[in-house]
């Protein structure tokens, strides 16, 4: 994985072991200039200088030539030519780094990329919400239980999720463990996806562990078999491909914890420009996409492919004001757009957005995320969604696009490999008063793994009309 898979030779730069003590000095006091929003209240200054110069002396976690390289497939996005998936937990968690937990979620985004890639015939560019996706945004700064009020948890690389003071006391180190963490992650990733897992010929395996019995289940069975069938007349005519044997994948995250980020941008050896080495890809989500704000200002420095969420409240103007700021020179894979409207929101408040693009000769790569605009509060207190409304929304997505004629670009989900019970509905029913049965996220509910596979169903239909 994160090769390229057109044989051609990717240069990945120099391997700087440090960072530049020249970049990172200007990009820290530049963006103390602009307002960061989302930040954690750190208790002991000195305690973050202390984890940033940890990470600095880090090795970076992706390389430049992979960004370059996943710039290049999101420009095939952004033309029409391939389509986006990317997917992944909400919030990561430390306790979550295990080999059956990474395996079942790439797993889940493997199957559903198969099913998409068949639909649409058209390359599918994978992307996992993972190996950084540990700091959250949050409504409010604090929490309040039977009485107490105590920070809001920001996800595991701020502080920790129990509900204690000392736990929900923000933990500069906790940043040098996301680190740790990302890279064991990237590690088992790189592993499974190039040493054979991800091959095409286990199409079948990756769904052995699955309910079979559901229809979900069932209906990936017969797509594989089509599958099999195809990869045996292959080998008959003698055409072989490296695509059969291994998957691109690429990471990504929400760029929202400053310290972190900047500590983790380097000069890349063969440009000499910054890119944030924490993954390949980074988005700035709905809650600090401000325009006089230091994440788009930090987004706009570096070279990695960006994207950006955009609301119900995101105006035209925003909107071009966001492409000026992130991409002024309008390079071809740079920026995606990530719709999060509503289900009740996406037919009316997506339209003005791509006519201003169109009308400004603005290419981007546009992709929907019907999880955020779609979250509400089940009677027993758990945050919850309804697939229905998910559903709908990528719906309405499509609708938009084919009316305009232009192209959805993909899918942005929150999505776990595992039989959770966190978003309402689906093929095999999840009732507001199941969800607590396997409630596991620690932040917003994710769609289970016969979920996922249905909605890749839902998507491919749409692809293929
Ligand atoms: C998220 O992606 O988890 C998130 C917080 O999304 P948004 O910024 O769209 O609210
Ligand atoms: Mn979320």
């Amino acid at each position: 994985m994160f090769r390229p898979n057109d044989g051609r030779p990717l240069t990945l730069g120099r391997v700087t072991s440090h960072a530049d003590p020249d970049l990172f000095a200007e990009l820290t006091a530049e963006l103390s200039g602009f307002p960061a929003a989302q930040q954690p209240d750190w208790p002991d200054r000195g305690a973050v200088d202390q984890a940033v110069s940890e990470l600095r002396a880090m090795p970076p976690l992706v390389f430049a030539g992979e960004c370059d390289l996943l710039r290049e497939r999101l420009a095939a996005v952004s033309r029409g030519e391939a389509f986006l998936l990317q997917g992944g937990d909400c919030a990561e968690t430390f306790d979550g780094v295990t080999a059956d937990n990474v395996r079942n979620k790439l797993k889940t985004l493997l199957q559903m990329a198969v099913v998409l890639t068949y639909a649409a015939s058209m390359p599918v560019v994978k992307v996992g919400r993972l190996a950084g996706q540990f700091a959250k945004p949050r409504s409010k700064p604090t929490e309040i239980r039977d009485g107490v009020t105590l920070p809001a948890f920001r996800g595991d690389i701020v502080n920790g999720f129990e509900f204690s003071e000392s736990s929900r006391t923000p933990d500069p180190a906790r940043m040098v463990r996301a680190y740790h963490a990302s890279a064991a992650t990237l590690n088992l990733t790189r592993a499974f996806v190039g040493g054979g897992f991800a091959d095409l010929h286990q199409v079948h395996a990756w769904n052995t562990d699955f309910v079979r019995s559901s229809p979900a289940g069932q209906r990936y069975e017969r797509l594989a078999g089509r599958i099999d069938q195809a990869l045996r007349f292959m080998r008959a005519i003698e055409v072989e491909s490296e695509n059969v044997h291994k998957v691109e994948l690429y990471s990504s995250h929400e760029a929202l914890l400053l310290d972190y980020e900047t500590a983790l941008t380097r000069v890349d050896s063969r440009t000499g420009q910054p890119y944030d080495v924490s993954g390949h890809f980074v988005w700035v989500g709905e809650r600090t996409r401000q325009l006089d704000g230091a994440h788009l200002e930090f987004a706009s420095r570096i070279r990695n492919p960006i994207g950006v969420k955009v609301g119900p409240t995101t105006s035209p103007d925003d909107l071009m004001a966001l492409a000026e700021k992130l991409d002024p020179d309008r390079e071809p894979g740079r920026l995606t757009f990530v719709s999060r409207m509503g289900a009740k929101a996406i037919r009316d408040g997506l339209p003005p957005l791509i006519e201003k693009a169109i009308a400004s000769g603005l290419v981007a790569s546009w992709i929907c995320d019907p999880m955020h605009g779609n979250t509400y509060e089940a009677p027993s207190g758990h945050k919850t969604r309804r697939f229905d409304d998910v559903m709908d929304e990528v719906r309405g997505f499509f609708e938009v696009h084919r009316t305009l004629g232009t192209h959805p670009g993909g899918l942005h989900v929150e999505l776990t490999g595992d039989d959770v019970t966190e978003c309402v509905g689906g093929g095999d029913p999840i009732a507001e008063d199941g969800l607590h049965s396997r409630y596991e996220t620690v932040c917003d509910p994710r769609l289970n793994r016969t979920q996922s596979l249905e909605l890749a169903f839902l998507v491919a239909e749409l692809l293929d009309t």
